[in-house]
């Protein structure tokens, strides 16, 4: 990126087309996903908005332009995240599969690998999901651990031409597709015999083959379809391996930097929209007293903050996802600061709102705690802080020759 401040004309125009969109329908559908009470039913909610945006192009436009996509930079990302996750983050989360799931195809695919996995989100239509199934009901944190620890447990074993994969996977969006037959596409972090691999297998490969054991039930992302599966004999071609057996760890890690960097920004919406319902109470409301709340400094000492908070989280999510897609070397540790500093700062901030409103915050119809639900799940998603991604940071720190001046370029 170069250093510029000001969106262009080209990202003015993005944020109001996002906006528009958001308005259109992400609004009603935050709505309806906060009212509906069965996970199932709240995750098909999202279909017609889905259809919408696909129709719309933005599916096309998380594909890089290399691979028949037409994503933009990162800052453009940041935009139209920034402006969609407002309204409903569930809905970002749910289309952004192909950001973290065709990371490695793009990295190490083959030709026919990347035309056959790219293309289905390549669609004018329809409602294409891709799935990063990486996450296992025993835990993850753990998934490159050598023996006698138990590291990832899904396996991919060899028969003839094929492999045939069976484990547990959850969490991931759309691990059961809309139908339960898959979704269009699932990365499977594995071990095979080399080591811990990356094996893609397409709907009509799933089909049949997945059980769902369990839908979860979340405090906020409400529709999102994150569930537990089974994957039972599911057998795919070893042609769609990725790279090379035992390449997993370092694919893996890779797939999520994009994906880590992108939560700086979901914390910027969430914090943004609590911003605003506190700002507009302190200064509409009295609460008994002779003056808006605003006027008492210990409340506007505390919106100061915040905004400035704010403010700092957007400008770091912009750099962290412009090195993201733009392959800069550096990207990981802009990514992993977006990440860490981004999700930490967005559970303070909005907790720090919550006592400018005062007990009214405390209610579920006030527009506050729902953002703080959603703030809870950013250190936790995508790779937990303490799990993950520090432990990521460490080992950025401790590896030898470690610049600090790199990252902003001063070295
Ligand atoms: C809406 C949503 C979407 C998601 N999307 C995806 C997705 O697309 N794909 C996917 O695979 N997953 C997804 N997840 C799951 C998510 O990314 C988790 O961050 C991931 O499963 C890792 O969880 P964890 O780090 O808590 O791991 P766990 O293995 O469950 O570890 C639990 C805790 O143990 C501690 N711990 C464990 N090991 C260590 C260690 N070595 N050092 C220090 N502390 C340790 C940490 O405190 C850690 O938080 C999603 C979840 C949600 C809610």
């Amino acid at each position: 990126m170069a250093v510029s401040f000001s969106l262009s004309p080209q990202q003015e125009q993005l944020k109001q087309v996002a906006r528009q969109f958001a308005e259109a329908h992400l609004r009603d559908l935050a709505e309806a996903v906060r009212h509906e009470a069965d996970p199932a039913r709240r995750a098909d909610l999202a279909r017609p908005a889905f259809e919408k945006a696909v129709e719309a192009g933005f599916l096309k436009g998380l594909i890089p332009v290399p691979f028949g996509g037409a994503a933009g930079s990162g800052v453009d990302a940041a935009i139209l995240i920034e402006e969609w996750a407002s309204y409903s983050p569930d809905f970002v989360i749910s289309i952004a599969g192909p950001l973290i799931a065709l990371v490695p195809v793009y990295q190490v695919g083959t030709p026919e690998q990347i035309r056959q996995f790219v293309a289905p989100f390549l669609a004018d239509g329809g409602a294409p999901v891709a799935a990063m199934a990486y996450s296992e009901p025993g835990g993850s944190a753990n998934f490159a651990a050598a023996p006698p620890a138990e590291g990832v447990r899904t396996t991919a074993v060899p028969d003839g031409d094929e492999y045939v994969i069976n484990g547990r996977k959850a969490w991931a969006s759309h691990l059961p597709g809309w139908d339960g037959d898959g979704p269009d596409v699932m990365t499977i972090v594995c071990r095979a015999p080399g080591g811990v691999s990356l094996v893609v297998a397409k709907r009509e490969q799933l089909a049949g083959h997945i059980e769902v054991e369990h839908l979860y039930d979340l405090p906020a992302l409400r529709g999102c379809l994150t569930a537990r599966i089974g994957l039972v004999d599911v057998r795919v071609p070893k042609a769609n391996l990725l790279g090379q057996e035992g390449q997993g760890v370092e694919l893996t890690r890779n797939a999520f930097i994009g994906s880590g960097a992108s939560i700086g920004t979901f914390s910027v919406a969430a914090m943004r929209q609590a911003f605003d319902a506190a700002y507009r109470f302190a200064l509409t409301e009295h609460r008994g007293g002779a003056v808006p709340i605003i006027e008492h400094q210990a409340v506007a000492d505390v919106l100061a903050d915040a905004k400035a908070r704010i403010e700092a989280t957007r400008l770091l999510s912009w750099r962290a996802l412009d090195a993201a897609l733009s392959g800069d070397p550096q990207a990981l540790e802009w990514a992993l600061h977006a990440k860490v500093f981004g999700s930490e700062t967005a559970v303070e901030v909005i907790n720090d709102l919550v006592g400018v409103v005062g007990i009214s915050a405390y209610d579920n119809d006030f527009p506050l705690k729902r953002h703080l639900d959603e703030a809870l799940a950013y250190p936790v998603i995508e790779g937990s802080n303490i799990g993950v991604r520090r432990r990521q940071m460490h080992a950025l720190l401790t590896s030898s020759g470690y610049d600090p001046l790199a990252a902003s370029g001063m070295s």
